[in-house]
């Protein structure tokens, strides 16, 4: 099946779940999908030409919303699979945006600074008519940063002839972007752990994380900070193990030392850290990581997943059966869109806010929707990514009804 095939299909089953199968067609097809070709002078002074996509799934709940990635992987059915999720997602963490998604195919590892920033600009053209404000609103994704923001809002831009800051998020903070961005993804799980640990029946909550990137590393921070004791960490060298808890600051000076997590504590294999008998099971690396292969192996009761589709459907239904709680990709890792939302809110007001006020903010926006969420699924006895589809397809289609 493939990825979009996929993500129809997860529509579908939730609203038919929810009884509003008659919705699936209207909500299952993208609003809009533009294929685009990028002719880029290279350093050598050829020209070469790139496929990029632009995919607009729905604006039911406000503006498309979604990241930008370079790689050899995009296509067209990757980047509509991806702006479906989008709209899920932004429906399920409560955040009045739809969904979006887009990608150049290109392989981001042979580029030179100036050959990425050439497609940056030549990309943000060639969709410039089908993005904006109030239409759809790009973010980084996959091998994109900050700083490719900041040229493409800058194109953008150029071409209106004025500033045009709120049409793209995720920018630097010194080019109209947010503070607390870079923390927002792990922080916001860190959050929703925070909510989830009166429900934990234990003195010390105890969690494993995989990965120490971007998302991971704030959400190892955090949660050390809210008393939770991490007792594994790993990377894609390794795993490191201490049954008395992994110190956050020890592990950043290893880590930047070295560019691995390393000599903390004792090494154990990679895959272990998955099955280990803690209480919150964080992925937070790639994707397909609890399979059927393992599913029955994991002895955590909390599953709070920051990768996105760490769990393969198969590994789903052990876990159903096993009765582990749940909180899937599209809440837990929401954090990093609700601050972009926030910067938009920034770009559009002029009023920029402090650190303090973006994390309190999101702090109070994921709890509120994992709350939600909890409520839900507690209420219907579902499981936790099926109360989140169901929620999210409920979202849309009290969104179409209201328009009839
Ligand atoms: P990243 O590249 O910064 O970090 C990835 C981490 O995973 C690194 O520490 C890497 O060493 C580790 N890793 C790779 N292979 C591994 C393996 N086999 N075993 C253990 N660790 C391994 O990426 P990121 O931005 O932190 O994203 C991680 C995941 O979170 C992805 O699935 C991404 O889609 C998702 N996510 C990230 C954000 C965000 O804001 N960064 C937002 C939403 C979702």
């Amino acid at each position: 099946m493939s990825e979009l095939e996929d993500a129809r299909r997860n529509l579908k089953d939730a609203l038919e779940d929810i009884g509003a199968e008659e919705h699936y067609e209207p909500l299952a097809n993208h609003e809009k999908t533009l294929e685009t070709s990028l002719e880029v002078e290279m350093d050598g002074g050829e020209t070469e030409v790139f496929t990029a996509y632009r995919s607009l799934h729905s604006t039911l709940r406000g503006p498309g919303k979604g990241g930008i990635r370079f790689s050899t992987d995009v296509s067209e059915e990757e980047v509509k699979a991806l702006s479906l999720w989008m709209t899920l997602k932004n429906a399920v963490a409560e955040i009045p945006y739809g969904g979006a998604k887009g990608g150049v195919r290109v392989d981001p590892d042979r580029l030179s600074q100036g050959e990425e920033e050439r497609i940056s600009r030549s990309y943000i053209r060639s969709i410039s008519d089908q993005i904006g404000p109030d239409i759809d609103i790009p973010a980084p994704d996959m091998n994109t940063s900050s700083r490719h923001m900041a040229w493409m809002m800058d194109e953008y831009s150029l071409m209106r002839g004025r500033k045009v800051p709120g049409v793209i998020t995720g920018k630097p903070v010194e080019m109209f972007g947010s503070e607390g961005r870079a923390d927002a993804t792990g922080f916001g799980a860190a959050y929703v752990i925070e909510e989830m640990l009166e429900d934990i029946d234990s003195d010390q909550v105890t969690a494993a994380v995989q990965g120490f990137g971007n998302a991971a590393e704030p959400a190892v921070r955090k949660l050390e900070e809210l008393g939770v004791k991490v007792v594994a960490v790993s990377d894609h060298t390794g795993a490191r193990y201490d049954e008395n808890g992994l110190s956050y600051d020890e592990l950043v000076s290893c880590d930047r030392e070295h560019g691995i997590v390393c000599e903390v504590g004792d090494e154990i294999d990679n895959m272990d850290i998955l099955e280990l008998d803690v209480d919150i099971l964080v992925p937070a690396a790639i994707q397909n990581v609890i399979t059927e292969e393992n599913a029955d192996r994991i002895s955590a009761d909390y599953i709070v997943e920051i990768a996105n589709g760490p769990t393969t459907r198969e590994a789903d239904e052990v876990l159903e059966r096993k009765d582990v709680t749940l909180v899937p990709d599209i809440l837990a890792n929401s954090g990093g869109v609700t601050v972009s939302y926030y910067e938009w809110l920034q770009n559009r007001s002029g009023d920029y806010w402090t650190r303090e006020k973006v994390l309190e903010k999101l702090r109070n926006n994921i709890q509120q929707a994992y709350r939600d969420f909890r409520d839900y699924r507690d209420s219907k006895g579902l499981y936790g990514r099926d109360a989140a589809y169901q929620m999210a397809a409920q979202r849309l289609v009290s969104a179409r009804e209201t328009l009839r």
